[in-house]
């Protein structure tokens, strides 16, 4: 079977920097499952690459930053009054909160503590970074018309919500 529209694809992949540092990976025991076909399962080139291959193929995909998470953003970076954050606020630290002109949620990271005031940068901490996906194609299958219906997969890979 090829993948194709409606498959469900399981995948073993590495996710790294262009540098080679580890982000994220899915092992040939343990691996990860998407449905194919522009249900924003994964990443969009990765999807290209990976369209009309069967068992065994495999994909080596740079991402760009817009194929990603994005270019950097230095407008999403702002300051805040501590008082607004609880007191055991930390560097490194995550809130959602909504974005500058109220319309959406985002997650904003703390970067910077000092002198009463919080700086917390609204990007993606891999924004700007060109990645690089190593996958190799663990099984294809059929989608089930439900997991077509919710646009994602369901069972021990997926989805668990029966
Ligand atoms: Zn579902």
């Amino acid at each position: 079977m090829q993948v194709g529209k409606d498959t469900v694809v399981t995948l073993s992949y590495r996710l790294t920097t262009l540098q080679g540092e580890l982000i994220e990976e899915a092992t040939q025991d343990q691996p990860a499952a998407y449905l194919h076909g522009g249900y924003d399962g994964i990443f969009p080139k990765v999807e290209a690459a990976l369209e009309g291959q069967a068992v065994g193929a495999e994909a080596d995909v740079m991402l760009e930053p817009e194929d990603a998470f994005g270019d950097y953003d230095a407008e999403l970076v702002r300051m805040e009054e501590a008082d607004l954050f609880p007191p055991e606020v930390e560097v490194g630290m995550q809130f959602e909160g909504a974005s500058e002109d109220g319309q959406h949620y985002m997650l904003y990271t703390v970067t910077d503590i000092a002198d009463g005031k919080v700086v917390v940068d609204g990007n993606h901490p891999l924004a700007g970074q060109t990645l690089r996906v190593q996958c190799r194609v663990v099984g294809v299958r059929s989608a089930l018309p439900e997991e077509v219906e919710h646009g994602h997969v369901h069972g021990p890979e997926g989805h668990q919500h029966h």
